[in-house]
């Protein structure tokens, strides 16, 4: 087919680009609101992705899409709370989800990515979304009342005209449209992580088992997910500097910052990795626009600050609801976004990741961290902060000026140390 001839087997409204959570989700969602839905994605499912713990507040997300039985039937390892260790093994802090300020989100899923966006997938294309895999958008042109897309796949390349655009290709550059090149000023050093799958890591026995666990470093920390009964997701965070001044290889850099740590070396000291290191970085961005007349940008394509607090597949499922709700609304009453519309999604993504990004910004500072590792929070604050945690990004008002507090407390802490820093245990000798 000649470039700029429409496709006759598929006349789809909505082109969804990228099939990972944003995308499915949207695909989904679009589905329900009777819109006829082509997704495309540029790689074979199954295969592996980064972000294998879930947030409880993206349950809500998954009921509304008609998902969350099937994930609920999908295997995966419950996750009923999030465990914070200092890397000396002198302080731990349990967020249980059940104790939270807001009922209703008591649990969440360590995910393999790999089944569960396969998962996802599926069930857009059950409620009746065209899938196609392996089928990589290369250009997204304004024509007319809509977009001329070109696909390539194995079999060649193709170019559609679509009324609607949502872009949910992830953190991936290789689709640049006009939207996506202006970024908000970066709001954190240039970060990086070296992650990979292990054997054999130390559990606990129980429920507990399924916590996250997070190793704050001098400088960085560790994840621990258990993926499954044998596997688990490993992965130091550091600074992009931090690693290029040690002059290391990613896996020796790895190893080390575990030997460097007694509570790493208890957890780690038996594990063996079951694949190769993976290395991403630079992943914290914000476009500044997330919508126009006719496109939207969901999950990381909108932007990602950081993984710490397990934010990124929540953000993404629930932006991409929301953009899918977006789309249809304008398409049924026969117009493109208006600018008041465009506006307020892009300032309501942006709300809600401003809510992670202050928790971010206050796990990375030392001072606000003493506060947050505090066992002897006010009785009014830990189950809002435990809430947040869990996902609540809308903030009520209860959840807002506790929040608020929680912060003023993180700030008093630099002047003022009101809550006492623990004393730190040596490092394990080396070798
Ligand atoms: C180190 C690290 C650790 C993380 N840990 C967590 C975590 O524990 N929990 C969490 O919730 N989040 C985590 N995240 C974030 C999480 O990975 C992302 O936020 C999430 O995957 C975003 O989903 P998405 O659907 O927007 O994008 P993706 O999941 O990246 O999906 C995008 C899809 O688009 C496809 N695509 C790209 N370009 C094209 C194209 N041109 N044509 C067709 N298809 C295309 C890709 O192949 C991909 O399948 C982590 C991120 C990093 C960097």
């Amino acid at each position: 087919m000649s470039a700029g001839a429409m496709t006759t087997e598929t006349n789809p409204e909505v082109l969804v680009i990228g099939g990972g959570p944003a995308g499915s989700c949207a695909a989904a969602r679009l589905r329900q609101h009777g819109l006829r839905v082509l997704v495309v994605e540029k790689c074979a499912f199954p295969r592996f992705h980064i972000g294998e713990s879930l947030l409880p507040a993206g349950n809500s997300v998954l009921a509304e899409i008609g998902a969350l039985e099937k994930i609920k039937g999908g295997g995966f390892v419950p996750k009923y709370g999030a465990e914070f260790h200092r890397a000396d093994g002198s302080a731990t802090k349990k967020v249980l989800f059940s104790r939270g300020h807001v009922p209703g989100l008591d649990s969440a899923f360590q995910v393999e990515r790999a089944r569960f966006d396969a998962l996802l997938l599926d069930h857009a294309r059950s409620l009746g979304a065209e899938v196609r895999m392996e089928t990589a958008v290369r250009s997204v042109d304004r024509d007319g009342a809509g977009y001329r897309v070109v696909l390539a796949a194995a079999s060649g390349a193709r170019t559609i005209t679509v009324p609607w655009v949502i872009d949910s290709t992830g953190r991936d550059p290789g689709l640049m449209s006009d939207q996506k090149r202006a970024l908000e000023p970066a709001p954190f050093p240039k970060r990086m992580a070296v992650y990979t799958h292990f054997h054999g890591v130390a559990r606990t026995e129980g429920p507990e088992g399924g916590n996250i666990l997070v190793v704050r470093i001098e400088g960085g920390w560790f994840w621990l997910i258990p993926i499954d009964a044998e596997r688990t997701s490993v992965g130091i965070v550091t600074t992009v500097a931090a690693f290029r001044a040690a002059g290391q290889t990613p896996e020796n850099y790895f190893h080390q910052a575990v030997a460097g740590s007694v509570k790493l070396t208890e957890l780690l000291g038996r594990a063996t990795p079951t694949m190769g290191f993976h290395v991403t970085s630079d992943y914290s961005y914000f476009r500044r626009e997330l919508a126009q007349e006719r496109l939207v940008l969901a999950g990381d394509a909108a932007g990602f600050f950081d993984p710490i607090f397990s934010s990124g597949v929540y953000m993404a499922t629930w932006s991409g609801t929301t953009a899918a709700d977006l789309v249809a609304r304008a398409h049924a009453a026969g117009r493109t976004l208006t600018p008041r519309e465009c506006r307020g999604y892009s300032r309501t993504v942006k709300r809600h990741a401003g809510v992670f990004q202050k928790l971010i910004a206050a796990f990375y500072d030392d001072d606000a961290f003493d506060v947050f590792m505090c066992e002897q929070v006010p009785s009014y604050l830990a189950p809002a902060i435990t809430s947040i945690v869990a996902g609540h990004a809308n903030l009520t008002w209860g959840l807002w000026w506790r929040f608020k507090v929680f912060l003023l407390f993180c700030r008093m802490q630099r002047h003022w140390k009101i809550v006492k820093p623990p004393t730190a245990k040596a490092a394990p000798m080396a070798g």
